[in-house]
């Protein structure tokens, strides 16, 4: 990926940074391994940062530039005479090394996504569609891909959740510096700032660039917040999916037009651009703009065929009320009249282009129908998503069209194995399969077999740590948060005796939405605290998940959920961990035994977090919707309710009576079933079955694959 940076980019820049000058040599390559992402998803790069200074490392949150700046000068001493880690440190560095040396040619793919979830170290993601972007990321690194990625810088990032004693959801906002992060920014070949302009609210606004490495890829954040800029654009790229519409739009021409102008200067020239959802879509005008400024003959419809040929695009959203939309009249104050003339249009063609109605005046500007206009391939996240997808937009291909004619396909979503497997599970698969199994994920049969060899007693056994670990996680989070009432869940008097590792411990964390529905589970409250409190079979629960700061009703949902208190063991086998992310997340998937998805159907596009569960032995106890329609095979999970369509009141009613009773007549009972030496055998078929069907089907190798093979590539 080298080449593709002009010269002098990637000069270490170091003004108004965190400068890492005070490691002993031979610890020197801690700076260069903590400047690209490749240690995240290797354990034992995990382990070096960890075990540099494990409380600090916990109290900066996992981000190795910060404990690296203040981590003490004794233990740095101390480490840099400790063979063994010196030892380690050396040969991860030279695994690195290696894997860097043979990065792919120039970029000719670009991929466009407005967030990334790619380590909590760096916070400039929300949910779902970050994660998955981040796992696209780490999966075309290690496939070599020839990708560049484009993005935005939010200064302040997705909110920080806490739960106030009335279970009432509050937020607040930290500020990123970018000098804390594993951050480099990029310069242009006289080694000032690389910066682009782009036309907003009557103004040139100027976006400077910062690079984060994905092992071998580079991923550009644009960031508007610079000193030439007046206040109100300096906070374009403020906060993730907050503000104003008018912001989102601001925020869609810095990624879109913003980002192909940057990937120009940079001298990127791509043969693909991927909009992974619509938030970068306005990336095709100006492409259009490039194609009749060197084509002064052209007419834009020639404009949208050459722009069309380079455009692939994914939409994540099953409903038309979920995708970006914007009235005309603040489209209007946002773009110039000369850059709409530059592209041969009138303001009601642009406009237009937005429209399944055109013509109709009324319908607001979506980014999903223009983005559908402008891609020459279209794709949803799960073969039903495809589905859902080419009825939702059936109307804008032809009046009389069949669903099976619109030209719509589907991509699978899938998740990065190493990041998400437990380092403990990665040990069993080292030995079992092979040093390799990441790649050998690839031959379906060969890992299935050779997850079969793996004994029953080492699965359970590596699965009973990961629940300790996770029973003390949660310990450790609620005990911060030990005010000694009893309101709600997510405040306990005695944390030290919350959770059993020997209780059937079920997990539940997500975004808090309506159609999620937090409250199937509580929809028979008697029911519900049965199952709590049966004497030899109970059960326990962990949530966790965030409400969009506007959205009351979920923040109410939230809240009801906190604040159920019977005279029953609710308090101590029901916890509510705060500030739902990656690394919670992380404990959450690897530590549980069971993870629960009740999505109102067919609502969920895809779900990601099942499959990082899946390949962790945890079995899924999920609605037939998204990536468990085309998981579950009766054998690796459990299932709840049909696939008919039923109005809303019918399939929660229908749902939640599913959801009991699978509960009550399948999970429960074989979960409890031990035989003579104590382990449930049954139990644990099912996860090997998991493990061994799931794993290779929704990893995200599989997925980037699936996008080289039948997306990304030009058929000639
Ligand atoms: C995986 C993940 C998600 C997405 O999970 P869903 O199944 O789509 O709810 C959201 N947030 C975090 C922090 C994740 O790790």
């Amino acid at each position: 990926m080298q080449q593709a940076v002009q010269a002098g980019v990637e000069r270490p820049f170091r003004t108004g940074f965190v400068e890492i000058e005070n490691l002993p040599e031979a610890l020197r390559a801690l700076d260069r391994i903590s400047g690209n992402f490749y240690w995240s998803w290797h354990p034992e790069g995990v382990e070096l940062f960890r075990e540099l200074d494990p409380r600090l490392w916990s109290q900066y949150e996992q981000n190795p530039r910060l404990l690296l700046k203040n981590v003490s000068e004794l233990r740095l001493t101390q480490k840099s005479l400790d063979d063994t880690y010196v030892t380690k440190l050396r040969l991860f560095a030279e695994k690195f090394d290696s894997y860097m040396s043979n990065a792919a040619e120039p970029p000719s793919i670009a991929y466009f996504c407005a967030e990334y979830g790619v380590h909590n170290s760096l916070p400039n993601y929300s949910g779902g569609l970050g994660i998955l972007a981040g796992d696209h990321l780490k999966s075309a690194s290690d496939l070599n891909l020839p990708l560049a990625a484009v993005g935005l810088l939010y200064r302040y990032g997705y909110f920080r959740q806490r739960i106030s004693h009335d279970g009432w959801q509050e937020e607040r906002y930290a500020d990123v510096f970018e000098s804390e992060l594993a951050l480099t920014p990029v310069l242009d070949s006289t080694g000032e700032r690389l910066t682009v302009a782009v036309h907003i609210r009557g103004r040139e606004v100027v976006a400077q660039a910062w690079l984060a490495k994905i092992g071998r890829i580079s991923l550009y954040l644009l960031d508007t917040n610079v000193t030439q800029n007046a206040e109100i654009d300096r906070l374009i790229t403020g906060h993730l999916y907050g503000g104003s519409t008018e912001t989102r739009i601001v925020q869609e021409k810095v990624l879109g037009i913003g980002g192909v102008r940057f990937l120009r200067k940079l001298g990127v020239a791509p043969s693909v651009f991927h909009l992974n959802e619509g938030h970068s879509a306005f990336l095709t005008l100006e492409l259009a703009r490039e194609f009749l400024s060197v084509n002064p003959e052209a007419s834009f419809d020639d404009a949208v065929d050459a722009v069309r040929r380079q455009c692939v695009f994914t939409t994540h959203t099953p409903v038309a009320a979920g995708n970006d939309a914007f009235s005309t009249d603040e489209l209007r104050s946002c773009f110039d009249s000369e850059f709409i003339a530059s592209l041969k249009l009138s303001e009601d063609a642009l406009f237009d282009l937005g429209r399944i109605d055109t013509g109709n005046d009324a319908e607001p500007f979506g980014m999903t129908p223009f983005a559908l206009r402008m891609s020459r391939s279209a794709n949803g996240v799960s073969e039903k998503h495809g589905e859902v997808s080419r009825e939702l937009w059936l109307r804008m291909f032809s009046e009389n069209a069949e669903p099976n004619d619109v030209p719509i396909t589907h991509v699978t979503n899938g998740v990065h194995a190493p990041t998400w497997i437990a380092p403990q599970f990665q040990s069993l698969f080292t030995e079992y399969v092979g040093p390799e199994w990441p790649e050998l994920l690839r031959d379906l049969s060969s890992w299935s077999s050779a997850v079969e060899q793996i004994s029953d007693k080492e699965i359970w056994r590596t699965h009973q740590q990961l629940k300790r670990l996770l029973i003390a996680f949660v310990r450790e989070r609620t005990s911060a948060k030990d005010t000694g009432s009893r309101e709600t869940i997510n405040e306990h008097i005695d944390t030290h005796n919350l959770f059993s590792p020997d209780v059937l411990t079920i997990g539940f964390a997500r975004r808090v939405a309506a159609y999620k529905r937090w409250n199937l589970l509580l929809s028979d409250l008697d029911r519900l605290l049965r199952l709590v409190d049966h004497a030899e079979r109970p059960v326990q629960f962990v949530f966790a998940g965030k409400a969009h700061p506007q959205d009351r009703t979920a923040k109410q949902i939230l809240q009801q959920l906190m604040s159920i208190n019977h005279d029953s063991n609710w308090q101590r086998r029901a916890v509510f961990i705060e500030d739902y992310d990656q690394e919670i997340a992380r404990y959450l998937v690897q530590g549980v035994d069971v993870w629960m998805n009740v999505p109102r159907r067919p609502l969920e596009a895809s779900g990601t977090s099942g499959m990082k569960a899946a390949m962790n032995g945890v079995l899924n106890l999920s609605v037939l919707d998204g990536w468990w329609m085309e998981g579950h095979n009766g054998q690796n999970g459990y299932a709840i309710g049909g696939v008919s369509e039923e109005d809303d009141e019918t399939a929660d009613a229908n749902d939640a009576e599913s959801l009991y009773a699978t509960l009550e007549n399948q999970v429960i009972p074989e979960f409890y079933a031990l035989d003579s030496s104590g382990i449930p055998a049954g139990w644990i078929r099912k996860m090997k079955n998991s493990i061994a069907t799931l794993t290779p089907q929704f990893s995200s190798d599989r997925m980037v694959r699936d996008y080289v093979e039948r997306i990304y590539r030009v058929d000639s």
